[in-house]
């Protein structure tokens, strides 16, 4: 049979038997669900048949619904051991890198945003993040015996993913959360909902014809506050994990239920006089203008030492980079924020203006009042270091320089800019002394030195991959092993072998 032909009748059995109210059954096997009848929860926790059935690969209008679907698909998953979940691995790794310029385009088209060459290498580099091979139990052995300590899945995860990289997060976490022997419930950025459920309808369709599970998966497809709510209160839904700003992050953190959230960021550089400027202009250009810098991670603001700041400048713009005058910076700042009276006790308070928000430089150049090349990648312009674009996670490819005297100004300023996110800072030093101050001070999640923000991420510097950087709750860079329960199993006096 071929594989579209399954999948029809795939979807026209689970539509039928959704009306019927029973099951829908994976390649002819029943659903591994234990049945409510053999079960101490009397039914209350089980996915009720006929709302899995009114899900299409994956893809759910109601968010209760879409959490019973993915109950149902861990059940299935656990049935069907770690050789599954590698294989979900295996699928979603591929089919991200096969599609990367297809969804890349689709994904720019919906939530316009970004670039679409960085778009499309976001998702060929899915293959970068960890799967099942990093979950290795824990033993100890003793006289008394043997004690296994072992890293099992939650059951099903509630993820929500921002619109920056809606597709990227989307597949990332699947990796991880599945490699752990998870499934997941998905409530997408409303910018960027429909590529991301186009993915969950590919992923679930080559999942269930590789391995017969069904729903592994589910997404809503038109998600809500609402939504999100639904989800965060669903009893089968165990652990959360936020990728976004700071309103999700507060939203998840009182939900009642774990939460692990990547929140936002502003991560500031800091370039010495000890620096190579050539590569530090090179790397904060790489950074900044990746995506157009929507990266969380991306260089946002500079801060460099007086003495070195006109040499690293003119490096700026040997590589590209194009200097704004401070007639065109005003110009720059008053078309990228709103400053929103009454706010902050009577003092207004910036908006960053969305229109502007992940666009090409020369989008932001002709706001400014200037012309550069479609080619030109970065603006920058010298502005004081409490200016707004300093303050601002703005996500636009210009980055303030600032000015500063000393090395301890500069970690201060540092310090203030990134808001205590505790995400990410960057340095551009040969001095240890500086990088030491600065890691202790900055207390980041990533601390960068001598390269571009993605070197953090293992692109270009040692490590792995994630979209998902669990900061204000402390889980890092998140793996497979994020997404686990840590369970011992206690052999008592026996099994040692010496
Ligand atoms: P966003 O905060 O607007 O949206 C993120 C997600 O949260 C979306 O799904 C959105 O619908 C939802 N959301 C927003 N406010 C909510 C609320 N009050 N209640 C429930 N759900 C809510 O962010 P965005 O613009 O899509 O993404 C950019 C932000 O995300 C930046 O702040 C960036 O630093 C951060 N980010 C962090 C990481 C990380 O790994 N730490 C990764 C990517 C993006």
């Amino acid at each position: 049979m071929s594989a579209i032909n399954e999948a029809l009748i795939r979807d026209v059995v689970a539509e039928v038997l959704g009306r019927l109210g029973q099951a829908p059954v994976a390649n002819g096997a029943p659903s591994p669900a234990p049945s409510k009848e053999t079960c101490a929860c009397g039914g209350n926790g089980h996915p009720t048949a006929s709302a899995i059935g009114r899900g299409k690969h994956g893809v759910f209008q109601d968010a209760n619904e879409a959490c019973e679907g993915a109950q149902a698909g861990f059940f299935q998953l656990r049935q069907k051991g770690v050789a599954a979940r590698a294989k979900v691995v295996e699928i979603v790794k591929a089919l991200a890198d096969a599609n990367a310029t297809e969804w890349g385009r689709i994904e720019l088209e919906e939530t316009q945003i970004g670039r679409l060459d960085h778009k499309i290498e976001k998702l060929k580099i899915i293959k970068l993040v960890p799967g099942v091979e990093w979950l290795h139990p824990d033993g100890r052995s003793g006289d008394h015996g043997i004690t296994l300590e072992e890293y099992t899945p939650f059951g099903v995860v509630g993820a929500i993913t921002p619109s920056t990289h809606s597709v990227p997060t989307l597949s990332g976490n699947i990796v991880n959360m599945v490699a752990a022997g998870n499934a997941v419930v998905f409530n997408a950025h409303p910018a960027g909902a429909k590529c991301a459920a186009m993915a969950v309808r590919a992923y679930n369709q080559a999942i269930a014809r590789e391995t017969g599970i069904e729903n592994l998966i589910t997404i809503v497809e038109q998600p809500t506050l609402g939504s999100f709510q639904a989800i965060c209160s669903h009893e089968a839904v165990r652990l959360l994990c936020v990728t976004g700003g700071p309103g999700v992050v507060k939203a998840a953190m009182r939900a009642g239920k774990r939460a692990i959230c990547a929140g936002p960021g502003n991560p500031p550089v800091l370039v010495d006089d000890t620096a190579c400027m050539k590569r530090a202009a090179k790397c904060i250009i790489q950074g900044a203008a990746y995506d157009n810098n929507l990266l969380c991670i991306g260089e946002k603001e500079v801060f460099v030492l007086e003495s070195v700041a006109d040499q690293f400048m003119a490096e700026m713009e040997k590589a590209g980079a194009v200097r704004l005058n401070s007639g065109q910076l005003d110009r720059l700042t008053k078309e990228a924020f709103t400053f929103k009276d009454g706010q902050g006790a009577g003092c207004p308070e910036p908006v960053v203006n969305k229109a502007l928000i992940g666009k090409d430089a020369a989008v932001l150049a002709k706001a400014a009042g200037a012309s550069v090349s479609d080619k030109t990648e970065l603006l920058f312009a010298e502005t004081g270091k409490d200016h707004v674009f300093v303050k601002e996670e703005q996500m636009m490819p210009f980055v303030p320089i600032v000015r500063v005297k000393t090395v301890e100004e500069g970690i201060e300023a540092s310090l203030a800019a990134e808001h205590n996110y505790k995400h990410t800072s960057i340095i551009h030093s040969h001095d240890v002394e500086h990088m030491t101050a600065m890691a202790r001070a900055l207390d980041t999640t990533l601390f960068i030195k001598n390269g571009p923000c993605m070197a953090g991420l293992g692109l270009g510097g040692e490590g792995y991959l994630s979209y998902s950087i669990a900061t204000p709750t402390g889980e890092g860079v998140t793996n497979p092993r994020t997404f686990t329960r840590v369970r011992r199993c206690v052999m008592v006096d026996n099994l040692r072998i010496y």
